[in-house]
């Protein structure tokens, strides 16, 4: 059957594509380009394939035409069969049998005898390099595609290639956008938590007075001295969230920061009736952390301990080489609260901030380290944090 060369106004609307910002995203709009693409060229076949990031991999992402076959998804690489070959060569391809073209010997297509002609063009753009490749084809026994059409067709894929790169630089963009703003939120709470301890201190000291006196209020004054201590610890915790910090990093043995935190914490454990032990090798090897930040690790992990455990339970302390353990027999977790644990304002107390694991596990990221967690509701937990990049387990 012979094919009439398509009337010029039909040319125009291959060019008249929408814009890609109608339809919704980049998919619709290659998806309806294809539609176009196979009407006006006649092709029994029309698919367009993206390059996958940065790599060798290119995706099916548009199909048209009852002869193309591929799933959307499938995936070819540069070199691979005829497209893999049009893109490592960067070079357009008319081929007017494709069985017959020596350059393809052993690159394809013994299972589409179907095939007669094809149209194969690389989407590039300057500062992108290769985006895709656009194919073109028609079954055996039509018209073969000429060289006016492979010149349309290039014209056509270099618009395409234009839509492409325009919608990467626009995700690009609005992704930096997005984390210069959310940044910008951070700074901005972080300097709101650190305005507002100000005035508490005055607050607190104010109601102090209150609640230490004989009036009526006195009891509101002790409201009052709680609910700020509860702001305070949340500012704190909040910043020490939040705010970016440097290790500075001292060659120490653990439990060297361990013990003094045991002792300073050991009266509120005796007031519970919780014992609290440290226990370590004289032998323990020194190693290269933040004093400060693991005593913040410690005191956050105690706390919770404490907070876990009834009257008469233990929690310990434990180092090892390159690893510190705190174990207790207190309620333990839920599976539900061992997912949450890390997430930021996640907690199950009444005057929780929600923020002290997390605090935890941004330290010992900050280290390179590593955090396991144990736990049986009704049983306890241990807490493993390792320092040196072992995998071994918890026995
Ligand atoms: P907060 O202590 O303010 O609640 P954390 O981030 O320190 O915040 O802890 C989050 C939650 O994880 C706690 O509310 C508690 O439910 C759970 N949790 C943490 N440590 C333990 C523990 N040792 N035993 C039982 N539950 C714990
Ligand atoms: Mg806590």
């Amino acid at each position: 059957m012979a094919l009439q060369a398509p009337p010029q106004a039909d040319l125009l609307a291959l060019f008249e594509l929408p814009d890609a910002e109608d339809l919704q995203g980049l998919g619709a709009y290659l998806g309806r380009t294809l539609e176009t693409c196979a009407d006006w060229f006649h092709a029994t076949g029309a698919t367009l394939f993206l390059r996958k990031g940065d790599s060798e991999e290119y995706e099916l992402v548009a199909r048209a035409g009852a002869e193309a076959k591929a799933p959307l998804g499938a995936l070819i690489r540069e070199g691979q069969g005829i497209a893999g070959t049009a893109i490592a060569k960067q070079e357009p391809m008319l081929l007017q049998d494709p069985h017959e073209n020596a350059s393809l010997e052993g690159k394809l297509l013994s299972n589409r005898p179907d095939i007669g002609s094809s149209l194969i063009v690389p989407l590039t753009t300057k500062a992108l390099g290769s985006l895709g490749v656009l194919c073109l084809s028609r079954s055996k026994g039509e018209q073969d595609f000429s060289r006016r059409d492979l010149k349309i067709a290039r014209a056509l894929a270099a618009q395409i290639a234009l839509a492409v790169a325009n919608a990467r630089l626009i995700g690009q963009l609005s992704e930096a956008a997005e984390t210069r703003r959310l940044a910008e939120i951070g700074r901005m709470t972080a300097a709101i938590a650190h305005e507002i301890r100000n005035p508490l201190t005055g607050i607190r000291g104010a109601a102090q007075v209150v609640s230490d006196s004989e009036c009526e209020s006195a009891e509101l004054g002790r409201i009052i001295v709680e609910e700020t201590d509860k702001l305070d610890r949340l500012c704190s915790e909040f910043l020490a969230f939040a705010r970016p910090f440097q290790l500075r990093r001292e060659l120490l043995k653990l439990s060297e920061v361990v013990a003094p935190v045991v002792e300073r914490m050991r009266p509120e454990f005796d007031a519970k009736g919780i014992s609290i032990t440290l226990d370590f090798s004289s032998h323990e090897p020194t190693i290269d952390v933040d004093p400060m930040r693991i005593e913040q690790v410690c005191r956050n992990l105690a706390q919770n301990a404490l907070h876990a455990t009834l009257k008469g339970g233990r929690v310990e302390f434990r180092i090892g080489e390159g690893w510190l353990e705190i174990e207790d027999d207190g309620e333990g977790m839920s599976e539900l609260e061992m997912q949450s644990l890390f997430t930021p304002f996640f907690t199950t107390k009444a005057r929780g901030t929600g923020l002290g694991m997390s605090v935890v596990k941004k330290i010992v990221e900050a280290h390179g380290g590593c955090i396991r967690i144990q736990s049986e509701k009704g049983q306890g937990t241990r807490v493993r944090i390792s320092f040196l990049h072992t995998e071994e387990g918890i026995d």
